[in-house]
């Protein structure tokens, strides 16, 4: 798809640039040597662009240092400032980094006072050459719209498209869009349908695509390849990032993968496909093991989203059956465990992320077909993690909320507790 080109310091993305490999630290933005360290390896393991959150005015002079002493030391990766809630902190980042993340969920609730205060940052971005990614959420879409729209792919792209027209309003084209969900079926509905429509009103933004919350593991792998795939597959997505409960430097290799399958520099190692109506039966001769699962995720992804297909088999392989139920969970046609939503982490981080999501698949695992979520923060993981039955959220200070759905219903709990809280209140339900 035919699309503006975007700078974003030394990087180009949309138009007809290679799709490019972006990640997120999972630092604390103020602890600078760790997040300099960080980027230092993610620069080196191939991440094009870097974001880091700036939960506070106060860590923009952080991020002002991060950048100085990775400029010095010859790093030139464009970093990223991922802004929530505050419209202050994103206009005074847009004059450090190359490109600012807003949520427009968390913007001023009047539109008229969101409106003035994006024209602000528009003019600081202009005035610094710094784009702008409009990063919409599933989990944080305004009331205001889910009261028009419900909670639907349709209502992600209205909410965007309101942004994206207050851009041409202020003559701003340096803007790249994403609509991110943890339900893939969501997911690329919402950009299928705003891809059509920026077809339609003849201005193409670029855009970022990703699988929020998506876990760990083979399962986190496999659900970002088939969202981020399907849409790929179909010229869809110019920049792309996989997000994993996980050190984001294993990240990369999986976006690199993606990268290249959809620029056409590597293909599938399917050996073997018989098709018997809509049942598939395929064979591989990959080299690794993530190489098998990525490949067949991209294979088959799209088609079981897509009711082309309803059952695949993956042939002469010991792990077949496991790997065809992780990919018929992923593409949300047939659930054989628990469906888990666990944010990736970030600055806003106060606890061990990934060994309480480890904890709590073992202890949950026969819960088939719950929806249960491990979130970082207590800031943004209740309005992100969607249609969630139930919560795990970090407050910091050792202390963890459990939600039932949307409502918390334990709060303050002291972090050995909470796993055992949250497993009796989802027995007694
Ligand atoms: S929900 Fe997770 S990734 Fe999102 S801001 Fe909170 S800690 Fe960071």
């Amino acid at each position: 798809m035919e699309t503006i080109s975007v700078k974003v310091g030394n990087i180009f993305i949309g138009s007809a640039h290679p799709i490019v490999v972006q990640t997120m630290c999972n630092t604390h933005t103020s602890d600078v040597q760790a997040s300099v360290d960080q980027c230092r390896k993610l620069a080196a393991a191939g991440a094009q662009i870097i974001r880091l959150t700036v939960p506070s005015l106060a860590q923009v002079e952080n991020l002002k240092e991060i950048r100085n002493i990775l400029r010095a030391e010859g790093i030139d990766t464009p970093l990223v400032a991922d802004v929530h809630f505050s419209s202050e902190i994103a206009i005074a980042a847009a004059s450090v980094v190359e490109k600012v993340r807003i949520n427009p969920g968390n913007f001023h609730k009047d539109h008229d006072k969101a409106r003035e205060q994006f024209a602000r940052l528009v003019e600081v971005c202009k005035a610094n050459g710094t784009a702008i990614r409009i990063g919409l959420n599933h989990g944080s879409l305004g009331e205001r719209i889910t009261n028009l729209y419900g909670n639907t792919p349709l209502a992600m792209k209205e909410a965007v498209k309101e942004w994206l027209d207050m851009c041409v309003e202020n003559d701003f084209y340096n803007v790249v869009v994403s609509l991110k969900a943890s339900n893939t079926f969501v997911m690329v509905e919402a950009y299928r349908l705003l891809a059509k429509q920026m077809q339609e009103d003849g201005i193409v933004f670029p855009l970022h695509l990703g699988v929020t919350e998506a876990g760990n593991g083979d399962s986190g792998r496999i659900k970002s390849a088939v969202g981020i795939s399907a849409l790929l597959s179909e010229g869809i997505g110019n920049t792309i990032r996989v997000s994993l409960t996980e050190d984001p430097v294993n990240e990369i290799p999986v976006a690199k993968y993606l990268a290249d399958r959809y620029d056409h520099l590597l293909h599938s190692t399917m050996s073997s496909l018989t098709l018997d109506g809509k049942k598939a039966v395929a064979s591989y001769s990959a080299s690794s093991r993530e190489r098998l699962i990525l490949d067949f995720a991209c294979d088959f992804g799209k088609r079981l989203l897509d009711k082309e297909l309803d059952e695949v088999v993956l042939a002469d392989c010991e792990e077949g059956e496991y790997l065809a139920d992780e990919l018929m969970q992923a593409a949300r046609r047939r659930f054989y465990r628990p469906e888990y939503i666990a944010c990736p982490g970030c600055g806003r981080t106060m606890y061990n992320l990934e060994g309480t999501f480890e904890e709590v698949k073992r202890r949950t695992a026969h819960l088939k077909g719950m929806v249960i979520a491990v979130m970082g923060c207590i800031v943004n993981g209740p309005g992100e993690m969607a249609d969630a039955d139930w919560g795990y959220v970090g407050e910091g200070n050792g202390k963890v909320s459990i939600y039932k759905g949307k409502e918390p219903v334990l709060r303050h709990v002291p972090e050995d507790e909470a796993i055992d809280r949250l497993l009796e209140l989802i027995e007694n339900k």
